[in-house]
């Protein structure tokens, strides 16, 4: 716990579910926490009193908006960009607008959001960023645009990881599969069916997620980068 205590750490979308997991994680560790949200403000005010974080609005669909959270915060030791949409249905009826907003959040934030923590981060600083077992394994219909963006994280860990390795600069992708959050509830109707591709059939709980992110993102992380850690009870596998 230790480890982490003073860090100056960001978690992009961490009002509820598991970015919300995670600032109670580093908050926890002693660690300088802020975090953005957009429509919950109710849930930010409480998690921000709950855990002396900082809850700053801002919407991760804007990009000069994203830049600008992250270049606020200075020098980061870490940041998680964990904010993400989920829009899934028939491509062939699908509205395009929410599917190139979803773009926008899941892929276009996390690359600049990446970049402009990384200009201002000192050397052996951590990048941390929440993907999913869909970005390896779309084994139901419905998910082809969501499945994209973050297969297209994965590109984007790879190279990263590649640019900034020479600071010890470390770029990861926590791959969860189905996690008891409001974007896709235990009790939900598609439970049963997801637990049917898991090893392992239960949902995970954020607290689970929160835990690998704190592992990477602490000095025993030090040499994994590149890569996708995946936390999904063998939905993938
Ligand atoms: P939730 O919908 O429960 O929470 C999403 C969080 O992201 C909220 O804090 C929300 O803030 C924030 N957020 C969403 N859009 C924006 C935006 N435009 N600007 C700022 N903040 C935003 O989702 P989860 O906790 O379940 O998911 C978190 C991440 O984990 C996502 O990237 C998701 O794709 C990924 N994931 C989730 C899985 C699951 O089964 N739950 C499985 C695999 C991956 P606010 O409410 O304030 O707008």
């Amino acid at each position: 716990m230790a480890e982490l205590a003073g860090k100056n750490v960001l978690v992009l979308g961490g009002s509820r579910g598991i970015g919300a997991a995670i600032v109670r994680r580093f908050a926890q560790a002693g660690a300088k926490v802020a975090f953005s949200y957009l429509g919950s403000a109710d849930a930010a005010k409480a998690l921000a009193g709950e855990t002396g974080a900082d809850a700053i609005k801002a919407d991760s669909a804007d990009r000069e908006t994203v830049i600008r959270t992250v270049a606020d915060r200075g020098a980061l030791d870490v940041i998680v960009i964990n904010a993400g949409a989920l829009v899934m249905g028939d491509p062939l009826t699908l509205d395009p607008d929410a599917v190139d907003r979803m773009f926008d959040i899941n892929v276009r934030a996390p690359y600049h959001a990446a970049v402009e923590a990384a200009r201002r981060m000192k050397d052996g600083g951590r990048i941390v960023v929440i993907g999913s077992t869909n970005g390896d394994r779309m084994p139901f219909a419905g998910g082809a645009a969501y499945a994209l963006t973050k297969s297209a994280m994965q590109g984007m860990v790879r190279g990263l990881a590649r640019d900034f390795g020479g600071r010890a600069i470390t770029v990861n992708a926590i791959q969860p599969g189905p996690t008891d959050t409001d974007m896709n509830p235990a009790a939900g109707p598609m439970a049963e069916s997801m637990h049917g591709f898991m090893a392992i059939k239960r949902h995970i709980h954020a607290s689970e997620v929160a835990e690998l992110v704190a592992f990477v993102s602490g000095p025993h992380g030090a040499m994994i980068t590149g890569s996708f850690q995946m936390i999904d009870g063998g939905f993938a596998a």
